[in-house]
């Protein structure tokens, strides 16, 4: 079927056939231990669309030995510039079915399918990168003078965990596990428990790739039927964990009891600084882009517009009409560049922080209340939210919402700005609008955060080093800091 029947047929009878239902274990699908299953639901339509297999410790521990037996065994053989050929070759796969992952991803999360699309080429960008580093991972010697040679190798950690978010399901899953696998690591995934589809799907396509049995493993299910055993397990090395912070402190602990390493992606509430030498609509698209797009469910939104006094009322102005010209909708339809909330508690968790904002006189001067697709008043959404001209201790300043909602701070000049910028527990971005060279350098050296973009919010790419500091993470995820990640440093020194 072309890609286009296909987006025609979901859009008609809101399923997608053929979507996995097991978890993909030791390069199989397989059933739950116990039989347990769980729904998946479509935003869009607030309406399961799919069922899948609801894990356990049992068919956690199975994936964990596979894991560690494709490790020591097939994986172990197999040359680095093979893995290179096989990660570039899933490259390929996910480049051939990129409508069927976009369209998949779409039914599981709400997001829009041009967002979509952008993840799914996002994806395989990334196997084409960590498919470079494979055959590149050197180690250095040592000058320890003429009667020695001293040298270190990077080993693989070992059996990897990576726990996946709803937001960004696909893309989170390759960003994460793409390096384990350049690195020579194995394995084992848990997608969110509203998005598990594209997990399995990139597994099943890892497969066909020719990775060895075992080497990339899903399992579905809950964070504490699944998540948990798999984070406190003896035999993985280290995790990688994109979410909450809340969840990212028990991730921590429990690996601490193993001494496994950890990669922790946390929450955000980033700062887009708008300065009045800026070109002003150059900022406008940027600032709605930063806290629109996903319909603001992105650890690194933009959420905070801390903007210069002089222009403020102007700006405001033009940034509401641009929020209440987006077009609200169910992903699929191509007509819609603005998506819905991925599950009722999440709507219920935005709603709440707008109903308190609004008790307390907040100006609110676009949206703030849930709503639904209005073309078929269905779905979970959210109106675009703008709150203005907030103290800097304000729960709407301080608080990931996590959601289309900007939180408006107004300064006097660049120190103040900078100031309002750093005074959160997180550290994730921080973006700056300015002509003035200078203000843009002292704002990359004075700001407190993993990523710093100066007139292009989320400019970068997979090349790019991303992770958080403060509340927002540790360690770092792309760039071939990631590889590094994944590798134990063992030097050799031999007297000759
Ligand atoms: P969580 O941090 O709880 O979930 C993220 C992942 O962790 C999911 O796969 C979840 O599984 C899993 N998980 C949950 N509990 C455990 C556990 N004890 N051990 C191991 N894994 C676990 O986030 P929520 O989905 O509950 O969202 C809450 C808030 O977190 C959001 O409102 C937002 O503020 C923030 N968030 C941040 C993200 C980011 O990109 N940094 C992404 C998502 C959320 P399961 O979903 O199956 O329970």
């Amino acid at each position: 079927m072309s890609d286009e029947s296909l987006l025609h047929q979901v859009k008609r009878t809101g399923v997608l056939p053929g979507l996995p239902d097991k978890h993909f274990i030791d390069g199989a699908w397989r059933p739950s231990a116990g039989g347990g299953m769980m729904e998946s639901f479509d935003p869009g339509r607030a309406s399961p669309h799919a069922t899948f297999a609801a894990g356990d410790a049992e068919d956690t521990a199975i994936a964990v030995a596979s894991a560690r037996r494709a490790g020591e065994g097939a994986w172990k053989k197999v040359l680095p510039r093979e893995r290179s050929r096989i990660l570039s070759q899933a490259a390929g796969l996910i480049r051939e079915h990129a409508e069927r992952l976009a369209i998949t991803e779409v039914l599981d999360s709400g997001k829009t399918i041009s967002e979509a699309r952008g993840d799914v080429a996002g994806a395989a960008r990334c196997f084409d990168y960590y498919a470079g580093a494979a055959d590149k991972n050197e180690g250095r010697s040592f000058p320890l003078g003429e009667d020695y040679a001293s040298f270190s190798i990077n080993e693989p950690v070992g059996v990897t965990a990576h726990i996946i978010p709803w937001n960004y399901p696909l893309s989170t899953t390759a960003r994460s596990v793409a390096p384990a696998l350049a690195a020579g690591c194995t394995a084992v995934v848990k997608p969110a428990e509203q998005t598990p589809m594209t997990a399995l799907m990139l597994a099943e396509l890892l497969h066909t790739a020719g990775l060895p049995n075992g080497v990339c493993n899903v399992v579905t299910g809950t964070g504490a039927a699944v998540g948990s055993p798999l984070t406190a397990h003896p035999d993985i090395s280290h995790i990688t964990f994109t979410g909450s912070t809340a969840t990212g402190i028990n991730v921590m602990q429990a690996a601490a009891r193993n001494i496994a390493s950890v990669t922790l992606e946390l929450g955000g509430k980033s700062p887009n600084v708008v300065l009045a030498d800026c070109d002003i609509e150059l900022a406008l698209d940027n600032v709605v882009g930063a806290i629109f797009e996903n319909a603001g469910q992105i650890c690194s939104a933009g959420s905070r517009l801390v903007i210069e006094r002089a222009i403020h009322t102007k700006f405001i102005e033009r940034l509401v009409q641009r929020a209440r010209d987006l077009r609200m909708g169910h992903g699929l339809s191509e007509s819609v560049n603005f998506g819905a909330i991925n599950s009722a508690e999440h709507l219920a968790k935005i709603s709440a922080y707008l109903d308190d904002a609004r008790s307390r006189g907040l100006a609110i001067p676009t949206g703030g209340n849930p709503t639904l697709d209005p073309a078929t008043g269905k779905g979970w959404f959210f109106e675009p939210t703008i709150v203005d001209n907030l103290a800097w201790d304000d729960p709407v300043v301080q608080e990931e919402i996590f959601g289309p909602v900007l939180a408006v701070q107004v300064v006097d000049d660049f120190d103040e700005a900078v100031a309002a910028a750093n005074c959160t527990r997180y550290a994730l971005v921080a973006g700056i609008f300015t002509r003035d060279l200078s203000k843009a350098h002292r704002f990359a050296r004075d700001v407190d955060a993993g990523q710093v973009y100066v007139n292009e919010y989320f400019a970068g790419g997979i090349e790019t080093p991303f992770g958080g500091n403060r509340k927002s993470g540790i360690g770092r995820e792309k760039g071939l800091v990631a590889v590094a990640s994944y590798c134990k440093t063992k030097s050799v020194t031999i007297r000759i």
